[in-house]
């Protein structure tokens, strides 16, 4: 199978790198974010390398109606909302001026249900109105998106429910024949232990039932930049989410992991 095949290593201070990531990202592509700050935490190195490239980037947030500051429990949701868009805007011009945001006003899942902290995690089928959430969304950003737009989703790791259905969104499209590679989820991949990463990894492939390969992208001081990253969110920091981001990338060996779908892969 495919997604057995070792990890591609590429460089993206090298060269050849650049046609390596346009060949696989082409002129555009759409990184979708279930909430402010997911996308950034875990491809803040390879949206740069894009913009890089020259590749038109765009971060589209999906959940971004959130009552969730950990750090600032004085703000009601509208004041949440504001601080976390500035937070995103701040560490998107930080990772390169020419990173595009966009976001919608859809209620996370704590605010859909009004649902506590602890149970938007979830290892239940989606039910009935994410999967229609899903379908929705997909058909929404499918509508919205170029001919040849690439677009790079969460692999939904961790189980939040806003998470599995980013993920649920990058299978439809890919399904419908759109280019879509996934990301790991960060603090949350780093959460989990190394033995079990793989064997997460590879059952969310089988549920896209397409053939993927896991390419490591080496970005230059790739810990100085999350952690700059890391600093713009200030409303939901804490040590144990700094702690998941740098345990994968000293995993990842100053890398970040995408699944890169669709399109051969020679390496
Ligand atoms: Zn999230």
């Amino acid at each position: 199978m495919r997604w057995l095949l070792p990890a591609v290593r590429v460089d993206a201070a090298h060269p050849a790198t650049t046609a390596w990531l346009r060949r696989r990202f082409g002129a555009a592509t759409l990184v979708l974010s279930p909430h402010f700050d997911d996308a950034a935490y875990s491809v803040a190195g390879v949206m740069r390398a894009l913009a890089q490239a020259g590749t038109a980037v765009r971060m589209l947030t999906l959940f971004g109606r959130s009552a969730y500051a950990p750090n600032r429990p004085e703000l009601d949701v509208d004041g949440v909302v504001a601080l976390r868009l500035a937070e995103d805007a701040a560490a998107a011009r930080l990772i390169h001026p020419q990173l595009a945001t966009a976001w919608r006003d859809i209620p996370d899942v704590a605010l859909r249900r009004g649902l506590a902290v602890e149970a938007v995690v979830s290892k239940a089928p989606l039910d009935a109105e994410s999967q229609t959430l899903t379908d929705t969304l997909a058909r929404e950003i499918e509508s919205s998106l170029g001919k040849d737009e690439t677009v790079v989703a969460p692999l939904g790791m961790g189980w939040h429910i806003d998470h599995r259905i980013a993920a649920g969104i990058g299978a439809r499209l890919a399904r419908g024949g759109r280019t879509v590679h996934f990301y790991e989820d960060l603090p949350y991949a780093g959460f989990t232990r190394s033995s079990r990463l793989w064997l997460a990894q590879a059952w969310r492939l089988r549920v896209v039932g397409l053939p993927l390969r896991a390419a490591d992208i080496v970005v230059p001081d790739l810990a100085g930049l999350k952690q700059q990253v890391f600093g713009c969110y200030a409303s939901q920091a804490s040590d144990a989410f700094w702690r998941g981001i740098s345990q994968q990338i000293r995993r990842r060996a100053g890398a970040e992991r995408l699944w890169i779908g669709r399109l051969p892969v020679q390496g």
